[in-house]
């Protein structure tokens, strides 16, 4: 991967013909889904992508099988949980570099995600060094916790999503009081305005998106702004991933892709700069034994 560095961060440079992205994802490259199944815990997950996705592939024999429920607002999650522990050590057959986001279809510190599950993930994550792993919770009060059984390795950051004001304080402190040498926040989708107070000391890296789909809620331009202009004030990269499915404008669209991705007038798309050397990372990947 090529990197320039930027004003507040690195930006990857890699013309996109070239670049993996296995996700419709704009920040990552990869997906890892080690656990199946979740819980709705706050308002950012009223309309889970995951949930509704995973309800599609919940029939007899399918990998979400028992995992949702249909109600009148249509498929939920039912707290269900699955290990997939077959699929732990997939990214140590990956050779080319890339950045994987950890269970787009859970949440790894689910609490009945035991432990030792967890530890196993860490351990494979810290052996794949020539991948960046992306790890997102909502629960958050899990974090400090994991201090006690990892080691955190600098190829792992670990990010907590914030829909609003009411979930911020709580989930950000408990990020900043872990070990974790790469933390970021997923402000997305973002549902009111954050406190023009917002404190991003220790923060290296903050992703702000609209909602997408077709219950989606609108976002309002001076509130992707405000933390624009907070991650500028303190030198904090910046990513901004979508509007959603209601453009800068507040006019619903059929699809997020209309609606574009500029911020007042420009695409942000910094990375954190603490990165570690994909280079470097990349060449003893090529040494790697292959895994069958
Ligand atoms: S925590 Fe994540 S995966 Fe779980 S319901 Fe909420 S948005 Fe969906």
């Amino acid at each position: 991967m090529e990197w320039l560095r930027t004003e507040y961060g690195r930006r990857c440079e890699e013309p996109e013909r070239t670049r993996v992205n296995h996700t419709g994802i704009e920040w990552t490259e990869e997906t890892w889904n080690i656990v199946r199944g979740c819980l709705m815990v706050s308002p950012g997950c009223e309309n889970c992508y995951a949930m509704r996705f995973a309800h599609r592939l919940s029939g007899p024999g399918k990998p979400y099988e028992g995992l949702t429920r249909m109600t009148e607002h249509g498929p939920k999650w039912n707290g269900e949980v699955r290990l997939v522990p077959e699929k732990l050590e997939e990214p140590l057959r990956w050779r080319k570099p890339r950045r994987v986001f950890v269970n787009s279809m859970s949440d790894l510190l689910h609490e009945k995600v035991p432990d030792d599950f967890i530890a196993r993930a860490f351990d494979v994550m810290r052996r794949a060094s020539w991948h960046d792993f992306q790890i997102l919770t909502k629960r958050a009060d899990r974090i400090p916790d994991l201090d006690r059984f990892v080691e955190w390795p600098e190829n792992v950051w670990m990010g907590v999503s914030v829909e609003n004001e009411e979930v911020l304080l709580d989930r950000v402190d408990h990020l900043r009081r872990s070990g974790a040498q790469i933390k970021w926040l997923s402000v997305e989708p973002l549902l009111g305005p954050l406190p023009s107070s917002l404190d991003l000391t220790g923060i290296d890296w903050v992703v702000v998106g609209g909602e997408s789909g077709s219950r989606a809620r609108p976002m309002a331009p001076d509130w992707a702004q405000g933390v624009r202009d907070r991650c500028v004030e303190q030198g904090v990269p910046f990513f901004f991933k979508q509007w959603g499915n209601f453009g800068p404008d507040g006019v619903r669209r059929r699809g997020k892709k209309a609606n574009g991705r500029e911020l007042a007038g420009r695409i942000w798309d910094d990375y954190p700069e603490a990165l570690p050397r994909a280079a470097t990372r990349a060449h003893e990947a090529q040494f790697l034994p292959v895994i069958s």
